[in-house]
């Protein structure tokens, strides 16, 4: 937990978000600003700042994060159709919040490259 950490206070529930899936070390909710029809950040309860943080006991957690989007790929019905993974890592990749996060993208064609949720 840090206490000026956005994702922190919504896991922590001091924030509203359109959380869609929770558990012991997940929680995912709709990106505010979506960049598709679905947007979904997958956010582990640990604080961890960025990938480039991840340690040695993080690489199940990293796992888990994994099959969580591919859960919720299925609940929004976009796995037959397709979807994107993005890790921003970083301040050229366009990371604006320094909490670990998966964005899951779908329900569109995604032809192009996507930073920081937008289309470049
Ligand atoms: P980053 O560029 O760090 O990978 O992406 C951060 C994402 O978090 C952005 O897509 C942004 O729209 C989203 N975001 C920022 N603040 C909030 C918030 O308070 N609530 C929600 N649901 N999403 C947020
Ligand atoms: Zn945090």
């Amino acid at each position: 937990m840090s206490a000026d950490c956005i994702f922190c206070r919504i896991i922590n529930r001091e924030l509203d978000a359109d959380v869609v899936y929770s558990d012991d070390q997940v929680v995912a909710f709709k990106d505010i600003n979506p960049a598709a029809p679905v947007h979904i950040l997958i956010v582990p309860r640990k604080h961890i700042p960025s990938l480039l943080d991840m340690e040695k006991e993080d690489e199940m957690l990293i796992g888990h994060l994994h099959m969580v989007a591919n859960e919720l790929a299925r609940a929004f019905k976009i796995d037959k159709r397709g979807y994107r993974i993005v890790i921003n890592c970083g301040p050229d990749a366009g990371q604006i919040v320094f909490h670990l996060h998966l964005h899951l993208l779908g329900g569109r064609p995604l032809l192009q490259t996507i930073a920081k949720g937008k289309e470049v």
